[in-house]
């Protein structure tokens, strides 16, 4: 419990949705009157639920000089540093702390908290997975499911599964992480980042902000971004990397032979590959993340090793649909950036009809170049602005079809395709221009492929 919780008895919270609303009952829960402000029109879930609890609100503005009388402001992640209220505010000095943050203010629970560009919500359902099932009061939050102060406003924890994104790390200042994990970075969302991916690296770092030697800090060594980055950060935590490469007898996770080891001082956990729930490279490193973070809290071996291998996949991450006439459908609708879709083509072993495209956030094609080559036999452009993967794949791939909705995509996909080959869902990109998200999209693929 931080002692700024004891300090306000008014505050601002900006954002009408899931984590403002969250922070405005928790308040609420700790005697601290709120007002909510929207931008834009609040959801009438969120509006009744205010109304409800007899919280003040607006909506379509924000009021400069009424939300300016206030000595604390709590921001929703959604809200660009650059916002015209987030510059009025900081001119005038006053407090502006993430959702994140303020949640934080009302617990004492273990915190293990889940970032990265890609395999933060699988990393952090497997790993609330392995401590349900080794009986923990365990409450999983963040940017997956409930917010992390709504769930605090409902009933604390022993233990948190937090999956923080950039934004919510963002405005954090006394928030720790007992463990924090950082699967990966690879450039998403650079354009709150001013298209510098140094910005972004450097917020997914702040999971270490206000770590000491007594919390963990596990990350994946294989990626350039992170090791890059970690001679620079002063860390303090202990480190506990993963990896693919043979196991040499240190500390966190890494391979031999066909099995992954977890060996956490000096006490080692093996499981073959094949036991694993979830398959393919990236999900070799999930479970890697969710296995060290289990040991460290002292989990035993049995009940990771159960954890790790009856978890149910999470919908549209390389999920597989059906078989239809000898070809197998994935919706890997999740795949939102290039690396993720690179994950996906990697793990693909017959020929692959590739359905991509949408809204492209400054894609760089080039590392898929080599896997499109050598698996991909055709490409379904699914997005209202097809020139950018026409131009890089064009000369690659044989056949390339334009299509404007998911019905007509996987038409031309069970048209082209034959026995034994792939249809992949894998985008690559946001899906805004033509579904409303993408679990829209995914589900709409899905339909699809079962009316076929
Ligand atoms: P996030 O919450 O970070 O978006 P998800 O677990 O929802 O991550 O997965 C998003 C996409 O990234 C899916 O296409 C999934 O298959 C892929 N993915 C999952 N884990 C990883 C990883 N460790 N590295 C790269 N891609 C991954």
């Amino acid at each position: 419990m931080h002692p700024d919780r004891n300090k306000y008895k008014n505050i601002a919270v900006l954002g009408g949705g899931e984590s403002g609303c969250g922070a405005a009952l928790l308040a609420q829960k700790h005697g601290i009157t709120s007002f909510v402000s929207d931008k834009g029109k609040i959801k009438s879930i969120f509006k009744n639920e205010l109304i409800d609890h007899q919280i003040a609100f607006e909506e379509n503005t924000h009021s400069e000089t009424l939300l300016g009388s206030f000595e604390l402001v709590v921001k929703s992640p959604g809200i660009p540093d650059n916002a015209p209220i987030i510059v009025f505010l900081r001119k005038k000095c006053i407090p502006i702390i993430s959702e994140i943050e303020f949640g934080y203010w009302f617990t004492n629970a273990t915190l293990v908290c889940i970032t990265g560009s890609n395999g933060k919500t699988t990393t952090t359902l497997l790993t609330g997975h392995i401590m349900e099932t080794a009986g923990l009061d365990v409450c999983v939050a963040g940017n997956v499911g409930q917010s992390f102060a709504r769930q605090l406003a409902i009933s604390d924890h022993d233990y948190f599964v937090l999956e923080l994104s950039s934004f919510q790390l963002d405005d954090i200042q006394h928030f720790k992480a007992d463990i924090a994990v950082i699967t990966n970075i690879t450039p998403d969302h650079l354009d709150r980042y001013d298209h510098d991916f140094e910005k972004y690296a450097k917020s997914k770092f702040r999971i270490l902000n206000n770590q000491d030697e007594n919390d963990a800090f596990v990350y994946c060594s294989d990626d350039t971004a992170i090791i890059s980055r970690i001679n620079q950060s002063g860390i303090k935590s202990k480190q506990y990397p993963f990896s693919l490469t043979p196991y040499n007898g240190g500390e966190g996770g890494a391979i031999k032979d066909n099995n992954i080891i977890i060996n956490i001082h000096q006490n080692t956990l093996t499981m073959t590959l094949e036991q694993l729930a979830l398959q393919g490279k990236h999900n070799v490193y999930n479970s890697m993340a969710a296995g060290i973070s289990a040991k460290l809290l002292q989990i035993r071996k049995e009940s990771i090793k159960l954890g790790l291998s009856d978890f149910q996949n999470v919908a549209h991450r390389l999920e597989y649909v059906a078989n239809v006439h000898g070809v197998s459908y994935y919706n890997d609708s999740k795949a939102t950036n290039v690396n993720s879709t690179w994950y996906a083509l990697e793990n693909m072993q017959r020929p692959v009809v590739w359905i991509a495209g949408g809204v492209d956030k400054g894609n760089d094609y080039t590392d898929l170049l080599p896997l499109v080559k050598s698996k991909v036999k055709a490409i379904i452009c699914l997005g209202l602005d097809n020139s950018k993967l026409i131009e890089t794949f064009g000369g690659l791939v044989d056949q390339m079809y334009e299509v404007h909705s998911m019905a007509h995509a996987v038409m031309v996909a069970s048209e082209i395709s034959s026995n034994d080959d792939v249809v992949l869902l894998s985008p690559a990109c946001a899906s805004f221009d033509l579904f409303e998200n993408y679990e829209d999209r995914g589900i709409r693929f899905k339909e699809a492929v079962k009316s076929l």
